[in-house]
């Protein structure tokens, strides 16, 4: 096989590669680019494919770095579903995983991260996912459909399909709420103390936190009651000593609001008004918000199942 010889080699096919290969043709419309991926995709944006990629409401083609065309139009060259598997800095080059042989003027390395896989007893077992590609987001739209259809049904008994998702970052949230609204029940399991520690800090900073709510849902123009519905969940569970578990969900609907009011509640609770109230969880009476609240709910069927 020949020896390719290029000015600009890119190797990976992310973000990074992309906007190198834009600010290159900015600046030197002529010189050689070459950008390899070992993905079989066009280079994409990421951040979709836990939002609205995974919820279905942003189609495949409009995930991509360049808009249609761009690449022939400013002569770059892409090769996909190609590893670059060894460089030679000394003789300025690399070789592909199909052998091919690419010198080159100027090389960047944009290879990117990878999602760091979980390695414990089990990690191997059918039907565990994890989330950084499009064929990963593939994948997770086929298991989604499988398990709305078959999967176990919902504790709260509405439809069908469970899902645990193992992170307390942004992308599992975001996961989360994305499975949530495609209708699956949802388990986040999270290593940090709180959920939100990466939106409030360990210190729980909940005016920095419901700033950071209110400002994505201006991001999506959700500014009428009926795009800003939210609810508390609280679930306990007891394990008899024979090894029975139940598990009992208490749940309060409500909206959000903007700005908070009141001084009296807890984390989200001054921008959140439940169902049937007008002031917030930060403005009522503790004994009353007490006694309509997730955990009372919770408690409350507990207390009811115990009894029987
Ligand atoms: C689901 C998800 C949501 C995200 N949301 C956000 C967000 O909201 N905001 C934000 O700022 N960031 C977000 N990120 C992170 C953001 O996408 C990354 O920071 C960004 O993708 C980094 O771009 P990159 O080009 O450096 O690397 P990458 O996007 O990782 O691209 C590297 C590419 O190189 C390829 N490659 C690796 N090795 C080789 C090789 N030897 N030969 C050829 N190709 C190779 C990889 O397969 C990959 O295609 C998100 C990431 C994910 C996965």
């Amino acid at each position: 096989m020949n020896t390719l010889h290029v000015k600009y080699l890119l190797v990976g096919g992310g973000l990074a590669s992309s906007a190198a290969a834009e600010t290159i043709r900015q600046h030197d419309a002529q010189g050689s680019v070459l950008l390899v991926t070992q993905e079989n995709n066009r280079p994409y944006h990421r951040p979709a494919l836990s939002g609205e990629y995974m919820r279905r409401e942003r189609a495949r083609a409009d995930l991509t770095t360049f808009p249609p065309g761009w690449m022939k139009e400013h002569d770059v060259e892409l090769r996909t579903g190609r590893r670059v598997s060894y460089i030679d800095t000394s003789r300025a080059c690399a070789t592909l995983d199909n052998g091919q042989v690419v010198s080159f003027d100027h090389l960047l390395i944009a290879t990117g991260a990878q999602a760091r896989p979980l390695k414990i007893a089990g990690s191997d077992l059918p039907n565990i996912y994890s989330l950084r590609t499009l064929d990963d987001a593939d994948r997770l739209h086929h298991a989604i459909d499988t398990a709305l259809r078959e999967g176990h049904r919902h504790p709260r008994g509405v439809g069908r399909g469970r899902v645990a998702v193992i992170g307390g970052g942004l992308l599992a949230t975001d996961l989360a709420a994305s499975f949530t609204h495609l209708g699956l029940h949802v388990d986040l399991i999270v290593g940090n103390a709180f959920p939100w520690a990466r939106w409030a800090g360990e210190t729980k900073d909940f005016r920095h936190a419901m700033e950071k709510v209110e400002g994505m849902l201006r991001e999506r123009d959700a500014f009428n009651p009926d795009q800003r519905k939210a609810h508390f969940v609280s679930v306990l569970a007891v394990a008899w000593p024979d090894g029975h578990v139940r598990e009992f969900e208490g749940r309060v609907d409500g909206t959000l609001v903007w700005p908070p009011r009141g001084d009296r509640g807890f984390g989200y609770d001054p921008m959140f008004v439940p169902v049937g109230y007008e002031q917030t969880f930060g403005e009522l009476d503790p004994e009353l918000k007490h006694s309509i609240s997730h955990r009372a709910d919770a408690f409350r069927k507990l207390v009811m199942a115990l009894k029987e």
